[in-house]
C-alpha cells in the first residue's frame, strides 16, 4: 500500500489503499485547501516527479526539492561530532539524498519548527536507524503520519547537545520552535527560525504572522514572548526556511530592530 503526500502542503500520511479525504494541515485556518480540491500523490509518484537536491546555503548543507514542491522549504544540516541534526524537513527522502547525508556523518536527530515542515520526517528518521524526531507535543494534532521515532517534547527548552538547543516560542503554532546553535558562524552563534520569525525579502529584517497565506498577523503578546525567548541568545546569523532566505550577519541587531518595527506597525 502506498504512503500518501498532500500536494498542497507536503504532509505525509500513512500507507493506505486509497488517498486520505482530508488534510488537517491544509484545512487549518493557517493554510488553505487547493483551489482545485484536495489532492494527494503516492510516494512513488512524488519521487518520479521531483528530486531531492542538496547544496550549500550560507555555510551549511541544505536539502530541498526540484522542481519546488508544496510549501517549498529547505531543510538544513547542523554538523556535530556524532552526526548531523536535521533542522526542519522536506516531503521526500531519496536514496541519493540519504547517501549524501550519510557521507556527511549521517543524522543523529531531527528537529522541526512547526507542522508545515513535518513532511517526510518518518522516512528521514527511519533511514538513519529511527533517530529521534523532536516535534513539540503541543502540535501533536497535526502529526499526519504517526511514527515511533517522533518524540513529542514538552515545555520551553530541549537541549539536543551542549551547542544545539530547541526553544519553544509559540506564535505561529502553540508548539512553534526555534533552534539555537551556539557554535555556528565561527562561534558567534546562529539562530534557525523557520517561519516563526520569517526572514523578510530585504534579508535585513524578520516579521511575524499567524497565517502567511491568509494574512493574519501575530498579536503583540505573542511577538513579545518570541522576543523574550530570543533575548538571551547570542547569534550573528538567522537561517530562515527557504534557500538563501537568511540574515547573513548582524542578525541579533536585525532581529531586535524588527521586533520594534513590527510592534510599532500594529500598535
Ligand atoms: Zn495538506
Ligand atoms: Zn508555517
Amino acid at each position: 500500500m502506498p504512503l500518501w503526500t498532500c500536494s498542497q502542503c507536503g504532509a505525509q500520511f500513512p500507507d493506505a489503499p486509497a488517498p486520505p479525504r482530508h488534510c488537517v494541515v491544509c484545512e487549518d485556518e493557517r493554510q488553505y485547501v487547493n483551489w482545485k480540491g484536495q489532492h494527494f500523490l503516492s510516494r512513488d509518484e512524488l519521487a518520479e516527479r521531483h528530486q531531492v537536491i542538496w547544496r550549500e546555503d550560507d555555510g551549511l548543507t541544505g536539502l530541498g526539492m526540484e522542481p519546488s514542491f508544496a510549501i517549498g522549504q529547505r531543510a538544513l544540516l547542523i554538523p556535530e561530532p556524532d552526526g548531523c541534526v536535521m533542522w526542519d524537513c522536506i516531503p521526500l527522502a531519496t536514496e541519493a539524498a540519504i547517501s549524501h547525508v550519510r557521507a556527511l556523518g549521517g543524522l543523529k536527530a531531527i528537529a522541526i519548527s512547526h507542522p508545515h515542515y513535518y513532511g517526510a520526517v518518518a522516512d528521514w528518521s527511519a533511514a538513519f536507524g529511527n533517530v529521534p524526531a523532536y516535534l513539540h507535543g503541543d502540535d501533536a494534532a497535526f502529526v499526519t503520519r504517526p511514527h515511533p521515532s517522533i518524540m513529542p517534547w514538552s515545555g520551553d527548552r530541549l537541549a539536543i547537545s551542549d551547542d544545539v538547543v530547541l526553544l519553544r516560542t509559540g506564535g505561529h503554532f502553540p508548539g512553534a520552535t526555534i533552534l539555537h546553535w551556539r557554535k555556528g558562524v565561527d562561534g558567534k552563534g546562529a539562530l534557525f527560525t523557520g517561519d516563526i520569525a520569517m526572514v523578510a525579502m530585504d534579508r535585513r529584517h524578520v516579521s511575524f504572522m499567524y497565517s502567511y497565506p491568509n494574512y493574519i498577523p501575530l498579536g503583540p503578546a505573542a511577538v513579545r514572548r518570541i522576543a523574550e525567548t530570543v533575548a538571551p541568545l547570542a547569534f550573528d546569523r538567522i537561517y530562515g526556511a527557504w534557500w538563501q532566505k537568511n540574515i547573513a550577519s548582524d542578525a541579533k541587531g536585525a532581529f531586535d530592530r524588527s521586533v520594534t518595527r513590527y510592534l510599532a506597525a500594529i500598535a
